[in-house]
């Protein structure tokens, strides 16, 4: 058994601080039943807490460590940038060299402005749709997340395709109503949405990859219809690559799947691990944010120089040239996220437990379920039960998942061969235990 006691402790603490105990919600293990390890360091592919117990991260901090934690690279940009100062609120020349950098592989995203979440990217990218447009609805796909502004922030009303209600509350009637939202991956809500109101609609915004219903890749052709459908009603098309950017491919969904959007949301990889996200467009688009357009958007951090370094170093890592005839940086961790899923999925037979393995690039996960899982109704018809048991014993075997089937896994460079055989090998103990259920 796991000894956790001080991270109890810490965690009985805390709850008396914040709002159960934490700054996040998913990082209080609720929808697993447990308590959280509290964290005290991380290096590499492995992450410690103040237990003492070391275990093989596949969350990254829910994606940004590509290159691992403490990367020695990041680590000292980072030491010799602090003895700069930690912050200007002032023009630097590296805000524009990260910007470069995100538009050489981001070449939609012809003008972009830097922000310091995913959530104020998404946020923003849709105040200035509707700026743009002069249209005041969106649209968003059930079980994508966009963050936790008060417009996402809305489920499906009664029917299909329907006005929105506030999913927390908080949120007004208001608000919500000028949010649809339909099923993703659905062919026929898309189309019957669009022709009934795609007029009034100022933009789509979509996860291209799915990340926040676990991880779950669009149709074929399913993207290029969102892009048609937006195109012919004058809808702006946001890809929310918040999660998915630099994973899917190194140039995210839009280069995977060969789809231009209008506007594109980035956030998590291009920080490094710092608060950093950046949302960027067609000039046309981008030039209406202020001060140069009426869109008003800022931020006092936006920009940081800290943060903006460890975006720099990072992209740099992910972004160099490989020796003659390796696969680049991007292709390694597709390869590495391929032999683990092949492991899991052979272990998964070998006990008799049926899963779906879903892969896009470095972004993966597992549901428990017979059925193919297309969108949020699958996810949640997976069987929750046998992934709480099997979260458990792999975190007893010190691999560190995300607690929730709704979450998605993360390879790194930093993750060996050996630690993704150790994992395979966990695995296969985990799913004996979902089979014993
Ligand atoms: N968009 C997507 C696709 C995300 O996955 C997330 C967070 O996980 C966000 C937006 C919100 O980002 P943040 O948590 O940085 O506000």
């Amino acid at each position: 058994m796991l000894n956790l006691s001080k991270s109890l402790e810490a965690f009985n603490e805390a709850k008396t601080l914040m709002p159960g105990g934490v700054n996040s919600p998913v990082r209080s293990y609720r929808s697993v039943d447990c308590n959280p390890p509290f964290i005290a360091r991380a290096e590499g592919d492995k992450i410690y807490d103040i237990d003492g117990n070391e275990y093989i991260d596949y969350v990254g901090s829910w994606g940004p460590m590509v290159v691992g934690h403490a990367h020695p690279q990041v680590v000292k940009a980072l030491q010799e940038a602090a003895t700069r100062g930690t912050s200007y609120g002032a023009p630097t020349v590296i805000e524009s060299e990260l910007a470069k950098l995100v538009q050489s592989v981001y070449p939609s995203m012809e003008m972009l402005r830097m922000v310091n979440s995913g959530t104020e990217s998404t946020m923003s990218a849709l105040r200035l749709a509707r700026g743009y447009t002069g249209r005041e609805k969106i649209l968003k796909f059930i079980g994508c997340y966009h963050g936790h502004s008060d417009s996402l922030l809305v489920s499906a009303g009664s029917g299909m395709a329907t006005f929105g209600v506030p999913s927390s509350p908080g949120v007004t009637k208001g608000t919500a109503a000028d949010t649809i939202t339909i099923p993703y991956n659905d062919e026929e809500a898309f189309k019957e949405i669009m022709d009934k109101c795609g007029d009034e609609i100022a933009a789509v915004i979509v996860e291209p990859v799915a990340g926040n219903m676990g991880c779950i890749p669009p149709k074929q052709g399913y993207l290029r219809l969102l892009r048609k459908l937006t195109e012919e009603h004058g809808t702006l098309l946001i890809f929310d690559e918040v999660m998915c950017g630099f994973r899917a491919s190194l140039g995210g969904a839009q280069a995977a799947y060969g789809i231009v959007p209008d506007l594109t949301c980035l956030g998590k990889i291009i920080g490094g691990g710092l608060p950093v996200a950046a949302y960027g467009g067609k000039r046309e688009i981008m030039s209406k944010v202020s001060p140069s357009g009426p869109v008003y958007q800022a931020g006092t951090l936006s920009g940081n120089p800290l943060a903006m370094t460890a975006g720099l170093e990072t992209l740099k890592i992910i972004t160099a040239e490989p020796e003659a005839g390796e696969p680049d940086y991007s292709r390694k961790l597709t390869l590495k996220t391929k032999k683990l899923l092949l492991g899991w999925q052979e272990k998964a037979r070998e006990a008799g437990v049926s899963i779906q393995a879903h892969q896009a690039g470095s972004m993966f996960g597992i549901f428990f379920s017979e059925k193919e899982v297309y969108d949020y109704a699958d996810a949640e018809a997976a069987d929750q039960e046998a992934f709480k048991v099997w979260f458990k014993a792999m975190l007893e075997q010190g691999i560190y998942l995300a607690p929730s089937q709704f979450e998605t896994l993360f390879m790194s460079g930093a993750h060996s061969e050996e630690d993704i055989d150790r994992t395979i090998e966990a695995a296969g103990r985990a799913f004996a235990a979902v089979a014993a259920l």
